[in-house]
C-alpha cells in the first residue's frame, strides 16, 4: 500500500509542498491536494485588480493545470478534520491518510468590526478587490482611510503599499489634491523587523502627504456619522474606508480542536501539531513569523524535507528557517525588497533594498517562476 499524504489547501504552502513531494517521490506515494477554489491567485494580485492594473481573469491560475506525478487535485470543501483518526471529510468524500498537512490559510472575520461590512470595503479577498475596482473610479474627493482591524494580518507591508498605490491612482486621475489619505495600523512602524524599510515607507508617505497613524487599531465604523473609531476612542471622519479585516483560522480547523487563540499551535521549526502525523503550515499556523506567502513556502520546504527523509528512511530533515523576502510596491512602478530572518538571532532582523525598476523585474520573476514550478506555465523573460 502506498503511503497517503493529504494536503488541505492549495495556496502558497500547499502548492510548494506538493511540488517538492512530487519532484522527490513521484508516484511512489499518493498525495491528494484539496481546495474548494478552482484557481490560485497571488495575494499581491488583489492590489493589481483593485487599482485596475489587471483583470480578475488575468490573475487566476486554474488548478486544472496542476498535473504532477503522484499528485491528485480534488476540488472539494473540507467540512471536518479528525486529527486523531487522521480522517478528513469533504463535501464530496471521506479521506483517510498517513499524514495530514493543514495549509488552509486565514479566513476573514468582518463581523468582528462593527460597521465594516456596511460602511467600508475590505481589499484582502479577490471579491473585495473586484468590488473596489468598481468603487474607486467614483471617489473623486474626500477622506480615504486605509485601516487595519486586528493583528496578525497577511503581508504586513500590503496596507503601506495600498496607500502609495492609491496616491498614484488618484494623481493619475487628476483628483489627488481633492483627497486626503490616512493609514491606521496597530503596528509601531510599517515593517517592524526592518527599521530601514519602515523609514523609507514613512518618508514616502511624507513626500506624498499621506497621514500615518501607528499603534492604533480600527475597532468599528459608524455608518451614520461616517467616522472610523480607533482603539483609544479617537474618531477619524471618512468618505472611503479600505479595511484589513480581523483574520482567524477557518472554522473547520477550530471545530477539529486544533486551534488556540484563533490559530493552530505548532512547533515553529518542524510544523508538528500536538497530533502525531498532523502538521500545519502557512498563515494558519502560529510559528511567530509573519503571515506571508514566502514564509508559507519556507515552511513547506522544511516539512517536505522531513516527510521525504522519513518516507525514504534516509536524509537529513531541514528545520523551518523562518526567512523570507517580500517585495514592496512604492508607487511610480518602483519596487523595494525586505529580507527578513526570524529565527537565527535573538530577535527578527530585516535588511532593505531601496526601490528600483530592477526589483520590479525581480518581482515579476518571483511570480512567473512559481507559476512555472507549480502549474507548468512558461517563465516570463
Ligand atoms: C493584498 C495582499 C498582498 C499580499 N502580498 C504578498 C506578497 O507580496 N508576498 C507574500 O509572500 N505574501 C503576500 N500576501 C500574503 C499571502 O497571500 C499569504 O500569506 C499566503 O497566500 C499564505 O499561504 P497559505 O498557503 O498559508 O494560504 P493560502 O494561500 O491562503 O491558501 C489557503 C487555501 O486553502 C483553501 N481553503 C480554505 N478553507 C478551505 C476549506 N474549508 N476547504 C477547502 N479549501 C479551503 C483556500 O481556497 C486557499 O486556496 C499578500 C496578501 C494580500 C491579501
Amino acid at each position: 500500500m502506498k503511503k497517503r499524504i493529504l494536503v488541505l489547501g492549495a495556496g502558497f504552502g500547499g502548492l510548494e509542498l506538493t511540488t517538492l513531494l512530487s519532484e522527490s517521490l513521484g508516484d511512489s506515494i499518493e498525495t491528494i491536494l484539496i481546495d474548494r477554489n478552482d484557481a490560485f491567485v497571488f495575494g499581491y494580485s488583489k492590489l493589481d485588480v483593485m487599482f485596475g492594473h489587471a483583470t480578475p481573469d488575468a490573475v487566476r491560475i486554474p488548478y486544472e493545470t496542476v498535473v504532477k506525478p503522484g499528485v491528485r487535485f480534488v476540488r472539494d470543501t473540507v467540512t471536518a478534520i479528525d486529527p486523531e483518526a487522521r480522517r478528513v471529510t469533504t463535501d464530496g468524500d471521506v479521506f483517510d491518510a498517513d499524514v495530514i498537512v493543514i495549509a488552509l490559510g486565514a479566513d476573514y472575520d468582518l463581523g468582528a468590526t462593527p460597521g465594516l461590512a456596511d460602511a467600508g470595503y475590505e481589499f484582502y479577498s479577490v471579491a473585495g478587490a473586484e468590488r473596489l475596482r468598481d468603487v474607486l473610479p467614483t471617489f473623486t474627493s474626500g477622506r480615504a482611510v486605509v485601516g487595519i482591524c486586528a493583528a496578525p494580518y497577511k503581508c504586513p507591508p500590503a496596507p503601506s503599499e495600498t496607500v502609495l498605490l492609491l496616491h498614484d491612482y488618484l494623481s493619475t486621475r487628476g483628483v489627488r489634491d481633492n483627497c486626503e489619505i490616512t493609514l491606521v495600523t496597530p503596528l509601531g512602524s510599517p515593517v517592524p523587523p526592518s527599521p530601514d524599510t519602515s523609514r523609507a515607507l514613512i518618508a514616502a508617505f511624507a513626500e506624498r502627504n499621506i497621514a500615518f497613524v501607528p499603534n492604533r487599531r480600527v475597532t468599528s465604523l459608524n455608518a451614520a456619522r461616517r467616522v472610523v473609531v480607533l482603539d483609544d476612542g479617537h474618531e477619524l471622519p471618512f468618505d472611503l474606508f479600505l479595511g484589513v479585516p480581523k483574520h482567524r483560522a477557518p472554522k473547520v480547523v477550530e471545530a477539529a480542536g486544533l486551534t488556540e487563540n484563533d490559530w493552530v499551535p505548532v512547533n515553529p521549526r518542524t510544523l508538528e501539531t500536538r497530533f502525531p502525523g498532523v502538521y500545519a503550515l502557512g498563515d494558519i499556523a502560529n510559528t511567530g513569523v509573519p503571515k506571508a506567502g514566502v514564509f508559507a513556502e519556507a515552511a513547506a520546504r522544511a516539512l517536505a524535507s522531513s516527510l521525504i527523509a522519513s518516507l525514504r528512511g534516509s536524509g537529513q530533515p531541514e528545520l523551518n528557517a523562518g526567512t523570507g523576502s517580500c517585495y514592496v510596491e512604492f508607487g511610480g512602478g518602483r519596487v523595494g525588497r525586505v529580507d527578513v530572518d526570524f529565527f537565527s538571532g535573538p530577535s527578527p532582523r530585516g535588511t532593505f533594498e531601496a526601490p528600483s525598476a530592477r526589483l520590479r523585474d525581480e518581482k515579476e520573476l518571483f511570480g512567473s517562476s512559481r507559476r512555472a514550478r507549480w502549474f507548468g506555465a512558461p517563465v516570463a523573460a
